[in-house]
């Protein structure tokens, strides 16, 4: 997992930069990404990938704190 062949392009929606990154798709889409569907893997260009890094650390620290509240 991560590594990806060259050429492949991101598979958000709108976006099309060169992917960095494959992750599986529903966690891409639970990240709140906008990702084709039926496809396993979701590529990610480094922004997206960020994107997508922001946004599940977000959650963990959301669920987090509302486990210690
Ligand atoms: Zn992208």
């Amino acid at each position: 997992m991560g590594r990806i062949d060259k050429g492949v392009k991101c598979s958000v929606s709108g976006c099309g930069k060169d992917a960095v990154r494959s992750i599986s798709a529903e966690k891409v889409k639970s990240a709140g990404l906008k990702v084709g569907s039926g496809e396993k893997r979701a590529y990610l260009c480094r922004e997206h990938y960020k994107e997508f890094k922001k946004k599940t650390k977000k959650d963990k620290t959301v669920e987090k704190w509302r486990y210690s509240v």
